[in-house]
């Protein structure tokens, strides 16, 4: 039996315990930060199996880390489990934390059994969706030490990880003055306007941008009645690049086109970065190639016929610190495309299949760490494709 066999047999003896804590999951989506059943959940699984868990770990109540083994060579998986508002588990992380753990228990058990000496990390994640928080766990140093890490995401199809955009979101607040619309507006100062000039700007800025970058934003206040002239007007905007250099102009010019439109109205304004924005994610190749042939394997196919990611996920940060890859696994029973952030890709991330395809996605990330752990050739390969 081939090790990728093994250690599916492996994940398979816990499988049952994996199927109900992904179900509970998914049954009861919590959003970010408040993942807090869900964290227990998996921190109970970890500390039943015999493993010690950090709880609220980096200061996030519902982030933990889970350690086994010591010293190097090591390996890390990080977990996600929030909820989408709305739409329940129309992401699948329910699944994400189900192949984490499968992933995390089956490569401890084949080191045990095996003696094979190095570390496996295992950290809790929370808020990918909203709030980001491996940007401030990777800041924290949550991965040195570690020679590459790795998660699986659910997808309508199994695929490589291709990538995704650094974001930046930006939320503006134009400030004007009210008068009559009709009656007096000459004692007015429209912030919708300024709104409006905005968008206007942006729209004629986009055909002078690389086709990588996104630009993509609505109108969150407009006024409260046509016959008053809006004092206040705001807007909430995503700034996305795959290069870091043009990110950061792409940055720079968005706050030249605000105060382009706030001059033009004589509108001021005020503008809010939400946070500090995620990183693009930098695809370790030998690691996607790994994934590849294991997932393979096991009978699911990687689909090469997809271009670069165009989404973005605070993995980008790991992926920034040490070689890694954010593959996906696929869980639509009948191969037809699932959108993401949709209530079929809820429905479908619940049902028995998307659970054999998760047990699949946890025996060949495991794989990818077994090479990890055991060849220090391709560790060597790996430091160096990532400092090119
Ligand atoms: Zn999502
Ligand atoms: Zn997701």
């Amino acid at each position: 039996m081939s090790e990728v066999q093994q250690l599916l047999q492996i994940v398979e003896t816990y499988g049952a315990e994996l199927d109900a804590l992904s179900m509970e999951v998914w049954k009861n989506p919590e959003l970010a930060f408040k993942e807090v059943a869900a964290c227990q959940l998996q921190c109970e699984f970890l500390k039943k199996h015999g493993f010690e868990v950090t709880e609220n770990y980096c200061g996030f109540e519902t982030a933990y880390r889970c350690e086994y083994g010591s010293g190097t060579p090591a390996f890390a998986i990080t977990s996600e489990y929030d909820a989408l508002p709305g739409i329940g588990h129309g992401c699948g992380h329910n699944l994400i934390c189900g192949a984490a753990l499968g992933a995390f228990i089956a490569l401890t058990d084949y080191m045990k059994r095996n003696n094979i000496p190095g570390k496996v990390v295992l950290i809790g994640t929370p808020a990918e969706e909203s709030g980001s928080s491996k940007v401030k766990i990777v800041d924290s140093g949550a991965l040195d030490g570690v020679d590459a890490a790795m998660m699986v995401h659910p997808s309508w199809r199994t695929t490589l990880d291709t990538g995704c955009l650094s974001i930046k979101r930006f939320d503006v607040v134009f400030k004007g003055k009210a008068s009559h619309a009709s009656g007096s507006p000459h004692l007015g100062i429209n912030a919708l306007d300024a709104v409006q000039l905005l968008f206007a700007g942006i729209n004629a800025w986009r055909q002078q941008l690389p086709e990588s970058s996104r630009i993509h934003g609505i109108v969150t206040e407009g006024g409260l009645k046509p016959n008053i002239t809006p004092d206040r007007a705001g807007c909430c905007f995503y700034v996305r690049s795959a290069t870091q250099e043009w990110q950061d102009k792409m940055n720079d010019r968005f706050l030249d086109i605000v105060k382009g439109a706030a001059l033009m109205t004589g509108a001021e304004y005020e503008v809010k970065p939400f946070n500090a924005g995620t990183k693009a994610r930098k695809p370790a190749a030998l690691m996607n190639q790994v994934w590849m042939e294991k997932i393979g394997e096991l009978g699911s196919p990687v689909d090469l016929s997809f271009g670069a990611g165009r989404g973005s996920s605070d993995f980008g940060n790991v992926s920034q610190a040490v070689p890694a890859i954010h593959p996906y696994i696929g869980i639509s029973e009948n191969h037809t495309e699932i959108a993401g952030h949709s209530a079929a890709m809820c429905e479908a991330s619940g049902k028995p299949y998307a659970f054999s395809q998760m047990h699949k996605a946890s025996a060949a990330m495991a794989a990818v760490g077994l090479k990890v752990l055991t060849d220090a050739g391709y560790r060597e390969q790996l430091k160096a494709d990532f400092s090119k």
